[in-house]
């Protein structure tokens, strides 16, 4: 439930649960008391009536006795002058908290119960008072009233007689009373109850998840991202810990990938001045050589500079690579894609190699085994700066005078997979996952005279990469290598765009029919 609906809940329970149970609960105790109530009274009521108008449930408890004297008092009052009537008629009402009082003309002839009567005996009202007609009759006694209903009538011998029927009231007070304080206590422990319901259910929705949020947030300004939270609601709280722990996983990403750069900054920094350092030795060495007079013949002194001018090559070519790297490690190179037939292409770049590889003994194969109208979209230079860096490698690595490159084209569904074979020294087991990292050179060939940056491979990857395909090499020492790599068929231009830009984020591409 979300933050507002639970606010407007705890509202609404906090005003309709007491009220509904203080309802309730004070039914229960009315009820419980006025049944309590008929049982000593022996009479029928309502709960309404009890609140409203007590008084008539006193009276209800002596009606029947009351009407039975009125009666007799009227059609044969000389019944009421019989004592042993009076006693039985009284005896009938004690059982009813209610008692009879007989009076001739000033003097009390019968007192049903003494010890009530005194606190009213003075207050009796006179024969033919007409304040007792009212249905009910009348309180008197003062601080402990009875109630009292009188019933005139003229003995035989002309005497005024009055029957009163006289009803304790203090017995119905106090039950009443009880189930007020009873009432009031309910009340008051329903309202504690509910706070703490609501106080138990707002901890568990607001401030515990708050809590947690807090916690994690002095963890991470503490340095420590590997502190996960889960919040398991659906409201604006929960929320705001998902988001919050999103922005954790972000944020140790960002960090990693950070440290990950640092680190490689530094490896880079390192392979630079290592790769750097030996030919400027080489070519330190050999000029002092030539300053010390060391080169004393023509002969010598021709291959210290040859050996210099090579040794400078190196570093050219090593500083060429390494800004093309950084350019593409950078995503700043331009691509230019082109679609353009795939043996179209792969038939001039044999033929651009073919005489540098025949001067050096090598036989180049070409195998195409797609069909010659299919197309692929490739930004050329680039491909060829990679299909020259893994011929330049099996060259390198041929490690014997003839040798023979085969490049080969297969269909691969939606791309086309190149592999440029040599039969050279191939590459160690354990060199071989690591030949596309940058500045990896297995050992042959870094004690090898062929020089060589560890670029190449690496350079090689990326472009293929943004390419839309993937490279990778398959080799065996002694028989050769394949380098593998794939290329994406032309579909349509809005597929095309689509897929590469989704390879290459934020660089335009500009693809030429
Ligand atoms: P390098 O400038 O050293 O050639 P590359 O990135 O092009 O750098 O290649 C990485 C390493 O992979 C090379 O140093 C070499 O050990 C190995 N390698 C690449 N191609 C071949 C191959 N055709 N035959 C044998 N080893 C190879």
């Amino acid at each position: 439930m979300d933050l507002k609906n639970r606010l407007k809940m705890s509202f609404l329970i906090i005003i309709i649960l007491p009220i509904c149970l203080a309802v309730m609960t004070g039914k229960l105790i009315i009820e419980y008391q006025l049944n309590s109530i008929q049982k000593t009274y022996d009479v029928e009521f309502n709960t309404v009536q009890v609140i409203t108008n007590p008084i008539q449930i006193l009276n209800r408890v002596t009606r029947d006795a009351f009407n039975r004297i009125k009666t007799q008092a009227m059609k044969s009052p000389w019944e009421l002058e019989d004592l042993e009537y009076i006693k039985s008629l009284n005896a009938e009402l004690k059982g009813k908290y209610s008692f009879l009082v007989v009076r001739k003309d000033q003097e009390i002839i019968f007192v049903g119960n003494t010890a009530k009567f005194t606190t009213v005996k003075n207050n009796l009202p006179s024969y033919n008072n007409h304040s007792t007609e009212v249905d009910g009759g009348i309180y008197v006694g003062g601080k402990n009233p009875i109630l009292v209903k009188q019933q005139d009538f003229l003995y035989q011998d002309g005497s005024e007689g009055t029957i009163f029927v006289l009803t304790e009231v203090d017995n119905i007070v106090p039950q009443l009373k009880v189930s007020a304080i009873q009432a009031v206590i309910s009340f008051v422990l329903i309202i504690i109850i509910t706070a703490v319901i609501l106080i138990i259910w707002l901890y568990r929705g607001i401030i515990k998840p708050l809590d947690v949020l807090k916690r994690a947030t002095k963890e991470m300004k503490e340095g420590n991202l590997n502190y996960s939270i889960t919040v398991r609601s659906n409201d604006e709280i929960g929320q705001l810990c998902e988001d919050f722990e999103e922005m954790r996983i972000h944020l140790k990403e960002l960090i990693e990938v950070k440290m990950q750069y640092d680190e490689n900054s530094r490896e880079l920094l390192s392979n630079i001045s290592h790769d750097l350092k030996t030919p400027l030795t080489a070519i330190k060495g050999y000029s002092e050589g030539i300053i010390d007079g060391v080169a004393d013949t023509p002969e010598k002194l021709d291959r210290y500079v040859k050996t210099i001018y090579t040794k400078a090559n190196d570093m050219s070519s090593l500083v060429d690579e390494l800004s093309l790297y950084a350019r593409i490690d950078n995503n700043t190179v331009p691509y230019n894609f082109n679609i353009i037939g795939i043996d179209d292409y792969f038939s001039d770049c044999v033929d651009e190699l073919s005489f540098e590889l025949e001067i050096k003994n090598i036989k180049l194969e070409y195998e195409n085994m797609v069909s010659p109208e299919c197309k692929v979209i490739i930004d050329t230079e680039q491909l060829k700066r990679v299909i020259h860096n893994i011929v330049g490698n099996a060259i390198k690595y041929m490690g014997k005078a003839e040798g023979t490159i085969r490049v080969r084209l297969s269909d691969a569904g939606d791309m086309v997979q190149v592999s440029i074979e040599d039969d050279g020294c191939g590459i160690a087991a354990k060199d071989l996952p690591n030949i596309f990292e940058r500045f990896y050179r297995a050992d042959a060939s870094r004690n090898s005279k062929q020089g060589g940056s560890g670029l190449g491979l690496a350079i090689a990857k990326k472009v293929i990469e943004e390419h839309g395909g993937n490279i990778w090499a398959k080799s065996e020492v002694g028989v050769g290598t394949s380098i593998i790599f794939t290329i994406m068929k032309w579909t349509d231009k809005e597929h095309m765009e689509k897929k590469l830009s989704k390879i290459k984020k934020g660089l335009e591409l500009k693809v030429k029919d």
